[in-house]
């Protein structure tokens, strides 16, 4: 029997482990330094694509039961009116710590040892070989290691290209003009990123900004009152703000590299992978958590030692499947740094335009 540790218990970790625990001859540990449910700074929208891969997972079912579904976008450049985008396919808005926690549980269900509450500090290699990992509650022995512990992990840390955006959000209820659509606003104060309003049921929206911190020199907490100035000034008028504001950062690449060390892989945001534009996450957690599963799981039942060489065609593998969306992104992101955005926007209404931003922002 051999042991595979997966390092924290996000989409990217718990698909990981549900992809891992199809195996018979390997036990997937998988390990969370938080209890669920747990708090996750994040706008919670999960697209058309994240819907469709839940689906192909076999969870689909128990997270469409509890999501917000979202009809339309509605999004707004630099001036002019919003133009609203409604599509056919469906989108939706769970509240991260439920979306995990249904996760991490099913992960689980289907024979991953979920332990909470254990901190994983180091890994522990011998002679560039890896023995396990070192906890807050001790040292446990393991074959490989799948590291899946988001944006802000130590572990497993190797220069990959990328930039490290920042995002501050909050959670409010009462908020006029609440419907079946997100909002997305390419507000000045933080383009060529965007502000956001996510309905997450009928009475509460998260509202946030994501930004790069080298454009521009307003703080967080100057552009998000700037953004809600410029763009929801009367809507907030009689909203309730429930909790603090809260900020974290958000790890892009539009380039998958650096994703294998000897006996480990890295998934998820612990690896950049999150859409350069958008800052859509949680699609390529779960792409690269099962893409990594899988191919761990298939070596090490093949007799493989899990040595560098033997485990690196997994960064090819999430360059063909996540790679062309990545640089789709990034390409988006380019033109977004022009005025064409704003241009395309300001014209939104005509049918063709409409139809260009469609398919461009939503996949239809
Ligand atoms: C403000 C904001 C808004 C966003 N909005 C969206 C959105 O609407 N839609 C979208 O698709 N994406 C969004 N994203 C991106 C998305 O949240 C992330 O890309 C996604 O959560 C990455 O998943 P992950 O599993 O790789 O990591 P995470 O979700 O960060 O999970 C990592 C897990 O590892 C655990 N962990 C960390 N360190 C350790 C350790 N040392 N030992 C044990 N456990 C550990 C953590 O407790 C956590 O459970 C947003 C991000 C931010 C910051």
């Amino acid at each position: 029997m051999k042991r595979v540790i997966v390092i924290g218990a996000g989409p990217a970790g718990s698909a990981a482990a549900m992809s891992l625990a199809k195996f018979s001859d390997i036990e997937v540990l998988l390990l969370d330094k938080a209890t669920f449910p747990r708090r996750k700074v994040c706008g919670s929208g999960l697209s058309p694509w994240t819907l469709e891969l839940l689906d192909e997972m076999g969870v689909g079912s128990i997270i469409r039961k509890e999501v917000y579904p979202i009809k339309a976008g509605i999004i707004g450049g630099v001036g002019g009116t919003a133009v609203e985008l409604r599509s056919e396919y469906e989108a939706a808005v769970l509240l991260r710590s439920r979306f995990d926690t249904l996760l991490a549980y099913e992960a689980a269900r289907r024979g991953a040892k979920l332990t909470e509450g254990v901190r994983v500090q180091e890994l522990i290699r011998e002679n560039g070989r890896l023995l396990g990992v070192k906890t807050n509650q001790g040292e446990i022995e393991a074959d490989a290691v799948i590291v899946c512990s988001g944006s802000a992990s130590k572990l497993a840390q190797a220069k990959r290209p990328g930039t490290t955006l920042r995002a501050l959000m909050g959670w409010y209820e009462g908020v006029a003009g609440i419907s079946d659509a997100v909002e997305i606003y390419f507000d000045p104060v933080v383009k060529p990123y965007y502000g956001w309003v996510f309905p997450e049921t009928k009475n509460r929206v998260n509202i946030g900004i994501c930004y790069n911190p080298n454009i521009g020199d307003l703080n967080a907490k100057q552009r998000f009152e700037a953004f809600i100035e410029n763009r929801l000034a009367q809507r907030v008028k009689y909203a309730n703000r429930i909790d603090y504001l809260m900020g974290h950062p958000i790890a892009i690449t539009h380039k998958p590299t650096a994703l294998v060390q000897s006996g480990t892989l890295i998934a998820g945001e612990a690896g950049n992978l999150v859409d350069p534009a958008t800052a859509e996450g949680i699609h390529t957690a779960l792409a690269s958590g099962i893409i990594a599963g899988e191919f761990l799981g298939s070596r090490l039942e093949q007799g493989y030692l899990p040595t560098f060489e033997n485990l690196s065609p997994y960064t090819k593998l999430i360059r063909q499947k996540i790679g062309p969306r990545l640089m789709a992104g990034n390409a988006f992101l380019q033109v977004a740094k022009t005025p064409i955005l704003d241009f395309a926007l300001r014209f939104g209404s005509f049918k063709p335009v409409k139809n260009v931003l469609n398919w461009a922002l939503t996949g239809a």
